[in-house]
């Protein structure tokens, strides 16, 4: 996933919000010290994390805005003649000092928030909106954009052309076109739904961090292993309860209890508080947040004229339609939840065989009896496998993988640059001359302050135009630590998150355009997994595993045996895999594809039916419940979670253009990829980077082929 702080003119930022002045005056100079307003000291102009505390943020914004909006009113009110240089390029150049805050605030809101932030989150948020919107909104502006529109295929360059063509789609996406009180009711809109997205990603903060599961008994923790007792431990001591084994809502800590614990009784009530984050009835549930949202959403789409919100966010995208999407995601349910059929009833026969009583499993005994399934079939199981997955080793690789690829350098430079958490990591990442290319941050660890899951952002974007500026770009996941002096441990999922988003670095690391809107990741939202997911595929490889999954405590290589399990063991209950990513894939599609909800409609009513009406297994519960997805509630992909799978078809079918050479480093397709793909950012259009990359468009029998759940092939 990536999170982006598109509040500046990004070409591709969403519509955000008209409105009047901000109610808090300009402030052009501050009384006291604020990092924001003095020039940066550490020699790569990193963000002074060491000196930026909360109270700093609320000046500089409004500074920010103050000095954007004055660039932006001398552009829409110069007396020349509009051109790409005094028009496009002069909003390139503006909103600089507001797009370093925003970039440094909206990072701390998801990776390091506080009572503070989350105050200052929660004023700035409807500001912003409406700061964004003075500017989409604003007739004489967009009339001089219109003016270089009209004219653009007189542009000198290709990369101009593409990005006048994403400011004005960006205007008009926004409103620019609406009348003066459809723009007012637009722009209500934006602020009121960037307050509720505030309060969904901080109430499933609130929520999931009131919960802990203490292991108190010998009983409580049967069947768990060391790695995990000991991250249970330090989880506990991150709690204030020192000497208690705790299961926290971290992905990393509650997932491997359901696999291992062989107590039944803590399994659901570790399950039951996963899937119920949001949904407890209390002052931290999400249900009518969620539903004001969908329905506000519902209402902006109308407004701009399109039947509901997924027909509004899917014009701008590479599948552009909704019935696309159908088709995409309903040709891969049916086979999924056959395979969920069989393995269903493969699991209970082997749960029976162990002594489980009764004749259905439950959604708490899913994870249990896969795992079972797992050690029984492939004689596998993860505490044999995990000693070989090391943060440390899994960090190795994947920059390996860039070296071989693209001849990357990494130096980790942690200690010389200024972090916000001592945890936080930082790497100088450069060309195989010894060009700095950026910086990479890596802050790998669950904490209470962090929103939960995993993602890719940017403190600042290749930027050509503003001083040839170097992308500085942060992985944050939600690993379980492991106590001092103990190595961390992965699953192999969790390294296959790590090289995700390491995929995502990469897209704003090796970007080379030369407009800052179109740098990086400021692509299509089902184009920009594709860089991600395809980076996956080298963790899968012989080639990495031999040379990186060594045992954590001896630094012995994987054994051959074991790594044939591993290998072979790799699409292992794919099918409760898919129909878990698919259902809420689906779920999201149906509810942004509602004309008429009506305001106020039960959200909790709607998942049930929206469930029944595709007939979800009972024995699994979505990835992302409505009550806790902030992908689609707070996080940019509403109408857009089916992006994963979107990418995937191009990932499956994108890294076969190496295998097929016979090398999975092959030097023509690596400069390929990151020509057009990693460094192209939304210099062209998707679908045109792609056939650029691959020399045609993909073929969609690779990704049920990849999962493992094309006819005729086993679902393991
Ligand atoms: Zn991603």
């Amino acid at each position: 996933m990536i999170r982006t702080a598109l509040f500046a003119l990004g070409a591709f930022a969403m519509p955000l919000a008209v409105a009047a002045n901000p109610a808090q005056p300009a402030q052009a100079t501050q009384a006291f010290s604020n990092p924001f307003f003095e020039a940066k000291t550490n020699k790569y102009g990193a963000p002074a994390f060491d000196r930026i505390r909360p109270e700093h943020f609320r000046p500089a914004f409004y500074e920010g805005m103050r000095q954007h909006k004055a660039e932006i009113e001398a552009i829409a009110n110069a007396k020349t003649a509009p051109t790409f240089d005094n028009t496009i390029l002069a909003m390139e150049k503006a909103g600089l000092f507001l797009d370093d805050v925003s970039a440094v605030f909206f990072n701390m809101t998801s990776a390091n928030s506080s009572a503070p932030i989350r105050a200052i989150q929660r004023e700035m948020g409807p500001v912003m909106a409406a700061h964004s919107d003075s500017i989409r909104l604003n007739p004489k502006l967009f009339a001089r954009v219109q003016a270089v529109y009209d004219k653009r295929s007189s542009l000198r360059t290709p990369e101009q052309r593409r990005l006048v063509e994403r400011v004005y789609q960006g205007f008009v996406r926004s409103g620019a076109k609406l009348n003066p009180e459809q723009k007012a009711r637009v722009s209500e809109i934006n602020q009121r739904l960037s307050t509720l997205s505030t309060n969904f990603s901080q109430k499933v903060l609130a929520d999931t961090n009131q919960f802990a599961l203490v292991l108190e008994t010998e009983a409580d923790r049967a069947g768990l292993p060391q790695f995990f007792l000991d991250a249970a431990l330090e989880a506990g001591r991150a709690r204030g309860m020192p000497g208690k084994h705790v299961v926290t809502l971290s992905r990393s800590s509650v997932e491997p209890f359901l696999e291992l614990s062989t107590s039944r009784a803590m399994r659901e009530k570790a399950w039951r508080g996963w899937v119920l984050r949001g949904d407890n009835n209390d002052a931290e549930d999400t249900k009518a947040t969620a539903s004001e949202i969908v329905t506000l959403r519902q209402e902006r789409a109308a407004i701009l004229g399109y039947a509901h919100h997924a027909a509004f966010t899917l014009d701008d995208t590479m599948a552009k339609t909704p019935a696309n999407v159908s088709a995409l995601l309903n040709g891969v349910w049916e086979p999924a939840k056959a395979a969920v059929t069989r393995d269903a009833a493969e699991y209970l026969e082997l749960a029976k065989s162990q002594g489980f009583k009764g004749d259905k499993l439950e959604p708490w005994d899913w994870r249990f009896y896969a795992e079972q399934k797992r050690r029984a079939k492939y004689n596998l199981n993860e505490d044999e496998v995990k000693p070989y997955f090391s943060l440390d080793s899994m960090l190795d690789a994947q920059f390996w993988v860039a070296n071989q690829l693209f001849g990357l350098k990494f130096k980790e430079i942690t200690g010389t640059v200024p972090v916000y958490h001592p945890d936080v990591r930082v790497w100088d990442v450069m060309e195989a001359d010894g060009r700095h290319i950026g910086l990479f941050y890596g802050d790998f660890f669950s904490r209470e302050s962090k929103q939960g899951g995993a993602w890719m952002s940017s403190y600042q974007g290749q930027d050509r135009v503003n001083g040839n500026l170097k992308p500085m770009v942060v992985n944050v996941l939600n690993y379980t630590k492991a106590p001092a002096g103990k190595p961390t441990l992965l699953s192999y999922n969790d390294a296959e998150t790590l090289f995700h988003e390491f995929g995502h670095g990469l897209h704003g690391l090796l970007s080379n355009v030369a407009y800052p809107s179109l740098a990086g990741t400021a692509v299509s939202r089902d184009f920009v997994e594709f860089p991600a997911q395809i980076y996956e595929h080298w963790l899968g490889q012989r080639q990495v595993l031999e040379r990186f999954a060594r045992h954590s405590d001896t630094g012995a290589a994987m054994p051959k045996e074991l790594l044939d399990k591993v290998m072979a063991a790799r699409n292992h209950d794919q099918g409760f895999a898919t129909v878990e990513f698919l259902s809420s894939a689906l779920v999201d599609m149906d509810v942004h594809s509602q004309p008429n909800l009506p305001k106020g409609f039960d959200m909790g009513a709607f998942e049930k039916e929206s469930l029944a009406r595709i007939g979800m297994p009972r024995e699994i519960v979505m990835r992302h419940r409505p009550t806790h997805f902030g992908h689609i509630f707070s996080g940019g992909y509403s109408a857009g979670y089916y992006s994963y799978m979107w990418s995937e078809v191009l990932d499956a079918d994108g890294f076969r253009a190496f295998t097929e050479t016979g090398d999975i480093f092959n030097k023509d397709v690596a400069k390929r990829l990151r020509t057009f793909v990693y460094g192209g950012g939304n210099s062209r259009d998707a679908a045109e980077a792609y056939r650029q990359y691959r020399g045609r468009d993909p073929d969609p029998k690779a990704l049920l082929e990849m999962r493992g759940l094309a006819d005729g092939t086993s679902n393991n």
